[in-house]
């Protein structure tokens, strides 16, 4: 529904959590002790969620595995928590959580924390030990840790990796990519010619980067999902085997929206997957307005259309249904520490529901698009992963999938001079969020 489009423009510095409106370096934050308790009363450093990520698994030995995916761009290790109890993680259906790709929306990165400390501390209730026995939960945060630091040290509003190549600077200073425009689906592909230009300027917000899966970060955020679905594969049967990626959810802040697919065309898919989706959001929805009284925008038309996000690729490659980006709550990315608790018990509520609908519902994956559709295991072996688009349609997308041409989605032209102009507005304020 192009009328239901919108976007969220907050109000910046009033009650927020951002000291300075220099948007310079915050002070320490409450000490943390140790305490579990303790933890989210703060905002905390990188050196902080560390500690908390190690404590987590040294009082769960049974529950925790950490494993190292990967290294950031500055070399700085990146972690995932696999949790899960009894049997073999590896052949469970896996719910991904990732949060502060973009590294100024620390509410992303406090909640998938608090996530997980909620995973733990409740794993003896029977509602939780079913899930727990049932799936395995494995999160990433923060998915960007040199963008976290430079928030904390330097730039309260870095959005983006801190990937620095002499011949992508910005003013002769480091540019970063936009870490959710760098999957490989639809990367770069807009017909928007105004939007196109930003995408591909290491100035702008919205940089791209120079390929696809380029950054450190999304590389290995992918490998991690592309391995357990190929695995699930493996037996060349075009049904899924166990260890598929059931659901991932990326975390960003702000506009109390879900977003499930289709960012690049704000369109819903018609197919099954589409109600499956709406579906989705729906019981997540509930659970969001029992905990915290909120209910969130819902739909893929809720932000403008954007290429080369984590949901799109999520779903368009690997065929997980129950995928999409969650703007949790406020009206700025400087969300008063007091709202941590708050928002990480609703999207804990919201984690909850997402599992219970898996297993209701299925959380196999798509036959309709990515790996699992029909021949669709050529996909990923064959592809440019960029996907090409025949050009002369500009707003269209065709995935070549065992001979037959799916062609999806044509964007709404009645929509697009309105959604420039808004365009423009946001990229010319710091205070609006983009997925
Ligand atoms: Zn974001």
């Amino acid at each position: 529904m192009a009328g239901a489009r919108r976007l969220f423009a907050g109000t910046p510095w009033i009650g927020n959590d951002c000291y300075f409106p220099s948007q310079t370096a915050r002070p320490p934050p409450i000490p943390w002790s140790g305490e579990m308790a303790q933890f989210f009363q703060d905002y905390r450093t990188l050196d902080d969620i560390n500690r908390y990520l190690d404590l987590l698994a040294q009082r769960h030995p049974k529950l925790v595995t950490v494993r190292e995916i990967g290294h950031s761009w500055e070399g700085r290790p990146l972690r995932v928590l696999e949790i899960t109890k009894d049997g073999n993680s590896a052949e469970k259906p896996c719910i991904f959580l990732e949060g502060g790709i973009h590294s100024r929306e620390w509410i992303a990165t406090s909640t998938v924390l608090y996530i997980a400390g909620s995973l733990l501390r409740e794993a003896e209730k029977s509602d939780v030990q079913l899930l727990l026995k049932h799936f395995v939960f494995t999160l990433l945060v923060p998915v960007n840790p040199d963008g976290y630091v430079y928030t904390w040290e330097v730039d309260r509003m870095w959005r983006k990796t801190r990937s620095d190549r002499p011949n992508l600077q910005c003013d002769g200073k480091v540019a970063g990519v936009d870490a959710n425009r760098n999957w490989g689906f639809t990367f770069g592909k807009t017909a928007d010619k105004s939007y196109e230009s930003l995408l591909h300027d290491p100035c702008s917000s919205v940089f791209i980067g120079p390929k696809p899966f380029s950054e450190p970060e999304t590389k290995a955020a992918s490998d991690y999902m592309k391995q357990r679905q190929e695995k699930s594969l493996q037996l060349k049967s075009e049904t899924a085997g166990p260890g598929y990626v059931a659901a991932f959810i990326d975390y960003h802040s702000y506009a109390e929206a879900m977003l499930p697919p289709w960012a690049y065309t704000a369109e819903t898919p018609s197919g099954p997957d589409g109600v499956y989706q709406t579906e989705m959001t729906k019981s997540l929805n509930r659970a969001f307005f029992n905990t915290s009284g909120r209910t969130f925008h819902a739909g893929a038309d809720v932000f403008p259309p954007d290429p080369g996000t984590g949901p799109d690729w999520a779903y368009g490659l690997l065929g997980i249904r129950a995928t999409m980006t969650i703007e949790l709550e406020g009206h700025s990315f400087c969300l008063p520490a007091t709202q941590i608790q708050n928002v990480g018990q609703e999207q804990w509520a919201g984690v909850k529901a997402l599992a219970s609908f898996i297993q209701k519902h299925g959380g196999e994956p798509s036959t309709e698009t990515g790996l699992f559709a029909p021949g669709g295991n050529s996909l990923l072996v064959a592809a440019n992963p960029s996907m090409e688009a025949p050009a002369s349609y500009g707003w269209l997308i065709a995935l070549t999938v065992g001979g037959v041409i799916v062609v999806a989605v044509a964007g709404l032209m009645g929509a697009r001079s309105w959604l420039r102009t808004s365009r423009g507005r946001s990229y010319a304020a710091d205070g609006i969020e983009l997925e």
